[in-house]
């Protein structure tokens, strides 16, 4: 690390938005007593208004452009805390930039709360120390495990990244089951052996539902540490775990998208699994992709990265077609196992019975009456997803949102009691009426299915099968998920009903049959992402059938997708298997009509109690955008290089509400604004966002670079 410059002002980064400060790290003064101890990197208490915060020295200066009175000093440093390396903040800098936010709003969410809490003045022993002490690697599997041998396309793949030196990307395509994790597992082992103290990092998307994974990656790597960062550890472990991450006791980070921002000293390789999940683009506070961030963070420490998946992103794939990143694909199942067959059933005609075709209701009678699984599919929890009044038309609308309140089944009891409505969008519960609130009608019916009423029906349709449900109401309860999970591999399931949990990973030996019972959700959605998440999600269920290696059972192995529209082009790729068709005619389609990756976006979001409140802000916003275009903006031709503002590389689009509009009793508007290239994109948004600011509005806003819902 080189040495910190000398100087008496330390520029501090705190946890506060920049939208209401403007300003992104503050100045405090080193009392000579501190002057020996701040460094770059380093923790500090300072103080903020009437209290104490925990900040990071981001810089130190020899001057301050605050009137010198007016700085106050530091109040300690936390000299048992790590000195953060400039590699990390180099990363959050770059975060910081390129979403937009302060340095803090980066910075400080990324450390644990235990860790940023400013010590009690009399606290015995540092949180730091406690943390130190507290650290216990994942444990290992009971039984040690033995890599299988990899098959001729996993050991090309693997040659490949053994050979990659310095940064690079590189896209592992496996069709699902093509044993994509052991390609990343011994590679990572490679590097270690490679690297004496050298780090590696593993990006899941959901790690609470499958805590298996770190025991069998520790099983793997015996001789080091494994750190598990993800938002679901308890505050205790996950200070423990980050902090022997950032001090390279941890040789392998195992975690969610938060962990891109753990600070690895020695970081020497990256695996991002699913690269395509949604989960890793945060939904609140910094709305940062952890992918994107992962390959930043590769680019600038000049390590190789793998992003693995069987349906990758489109803006993935594109990359990789134009060559920027290398493609390896694993186009077949480990052990020569073929794909199932996937079949279409039209529903349009049928009498269905609990939402099944008489084709699917077959179906699974054949599976179960050879002892195979079957695994029904929907995409919605909850018993019912609206509750309606036949008299009157009412329907269980949420009193805070845009959406209907869903029918829950919460007890044993019979009767009303035993049920809920819950929005899920905001939360909001209440019981069940029991007459119609417009007109005093009592017979109020469900419409529709959702996992618990599918659940309900199958036992009807199936009496004395075991069935087993895994959604996240089920998931809810700690430990339940992987009961369930444990019970399928066991054989003590016969059907698994279920939402995309069931989809992830996990591999069921004896199942023979998916049914996706509503499958065409994503085809007319005003999201133009919905069919490319549509795909994966199928793709992905589809994948849990026929996995064992016995080759009969594999041959008998089907998909059945239900559609009301049977000759949509999606379902064609889907039953081919053929993601590559899928994904260039999905990109061609962009190209045309100009969506990303070809072009780039932002999103401003505003919210306001009502409407029109919303829509003045954004109203706004656009005109000082465009005057900002026209020259005239002050503040804005001074930031930015006036050529790229003028430019008609930059598009705002007219203000309009959300598809969701009222949500938790706020109604909600977006602005689009729109690019050629990232490079004007951004010297526009840098230069608007002080504009933001100065306007007058009760209305709260956020911007989101690189939008994955619109
Ligand atoms: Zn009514
Ligand atoms: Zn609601």
């Amino acid at each position: 690390m080189p040495d910190t410059p000398p100087g008496s002002f330390a520029r501090v980064a705190i946890d506060v938005p920049i939208v209401h400060v403007g300003a992104s790290l503050f100045d405090y003064a080193i009392t000579p007593e501190f002057a020996d101890a701040v460094r770059v990197g380093s923790w500090v208490v300072v103080p903020w208004g009437r209290g104490r915060r925990v900040g990071l020295v981001a810089e130190r200066s020899d001057h301050s452009e605050i009137d010198t009175a007016r700085v106050r000093p530091l109040v300690a440093v936390l000299d048992d805390a790590p000195v953060l390396p400039p590699s990390w903040l180099e990363l959050v800098r770059f975060c910081a930039d390129y979403y937009h936010r302060g340095f803090g709003e980066v910075a400080l969410p990324a450390i644990p709360k235990l860790l940023r809490t400013p010590p009690a003045p009399k606290a015995r022993g540092s949180a730091f120390a406690r943390a130190r002490k507290r650290f216990v690697a994942a444990a290992a599997a009971e039984v040690a495990s033995t890599p299988p041998p990899l098959n001729d396309a996993q050991i090309a793949a693997l040659d490949v990244l053994l050979a990659a030196n310095g940064f690079g990307v590189h896209l592992l395509h496996g069709v699902t089951g093509s044993g994509k994790t052991e390609v990343y597992l011994h590679w990572l082992s490679e590097v270690l052996a490679r690297h004496a103290n050298g780090q590696v990092l593993l990006l899941v998307p959901e790690i609470a539902l499958t805590p298996q994974l770190a025991t069998q990656v520790a099983a793997r790597f015996p001789a080091h540490s494994v750190a598990v960062l993800h938002s679901d550890l308890a505050d205790g472990d996950r200070a423990a775990h980050w902090l022997a991450a950032v001090e390279g006791r941890a040789r392998v980070v195992i975690g969610t998208r938060l962990a891109v921002l753990a600070p690895l000293p020695a970081l020497a390789a990256i695996v991002v699994d699913e690269e395509h999940d949604a989960s890793y683009k945060q939904q609140e506070g910094v709305r940062y992709s952890a992918r994107d961030l992962a390959i930043a963070c590769a680019s600038q420490r000049k390590v190789p990265i793998v992003l693995g998946s069987a349906t990758p992103s489109l803006e993935t794939w594109f990359s990789a077609r134009r060559g920027r990143y290398r493609l390896l694909a694993l186009p077949e199942r480990v052990g020569g196992a073929r794909l199932p067959a996937l079949e279409r059933v039209d529903l349009r005609g049928k009498t269905l019975r609990c939402e099944l075709a008489p084709a699917s209701i077959d179906a699974i009678a054949e599976a179960l009456g050879r002892g195979e699984q079957a695994l029904v599919f929907i995409n919605r929890r909850g018993y019912a997803p609206v509750l309606a009044c036949e008299g009157c038309g009412w329907l269980s609308r949420c009193s805070e949102c845009s959406a209907f309140r869903v029918l829950h089944r919460v007890g044993a009891a019979r009767g009303p009691s035993k049920y809920r409505l819950v929005c899920h969008h905001c939360s909001a519960e209440q019981a069940v009426p029991r007459v119609c609130p417009d007109c005093g009608n009592v017979d109020l019916e469900p419409l529709g299915r959702g996992t618990q009423r599918l659940e309900e029906g199958l036992a009807e349709l199936f009496p004395g099968r075991r069935i087993a449900r895994l959604d996240r109401d089920v998931a809810r309860t700690r430990g339940a998920a992987q009961k369930v999970i444990d019970a399928a591999h066991a054989g003590d399931v016969d059907i698994l009903v279920g939402t995309q949990m069931l989809a992830k990973g996990h591999d069921f030996r004896r199942l023979t049959l998916v049914v996706a019972v509503d499958s065409d959700g994503g085809l007319f959605s005003s999201d133009f992402r919905a069919p490319e998440r549509m795909f994966a999600t199928l793709m992905q269920v589809a994948g849990r059938a026929g996995r064992d290696p016995d080759e009969a059972q594999v041959a008998r192995s089907r998909v059945i997708v239900q559609t009301r529209f049977p000759d949509h082009p999606l379902f064609g790729y889907l039953a081919r298997h053929d993601y590559a068709g899928f994904a260039d005619q999905q990109l061609a389609e962009r190209r045309e009509v100009g969506l990303p990756p070809y072009r780039f976006q932002a999103l401003l979001r505003a919210e306001a109690p009502v409407l029109v409140d919303a829509l003045a802000f954004l109203a706004q916003a656009k005109q000082a955008g465009e005057s900002l275009q026209a020259g005239k903006g002050p503040q804005g031709l001074a930031r930015a290089s006036a050529e790229s503002l003028r430019d008609d590389a930059v598009a705002l689009l007219d203000p309009v509400p959300m598809a969701m509009t009222r949500l938790a009793g706020r109604e909600r508007a977006q602005l689009l604004v729109e690019a050629s290239a990232r490079r004007p994109l951004h010297a526009f948004l840098r230069a608007w966002l002080p504009a933001l600011r100065d306007l007058r509005s009760s209305a709260r806003w956020q911007l989101d670079v690189d939008p994955l819902e619109i």
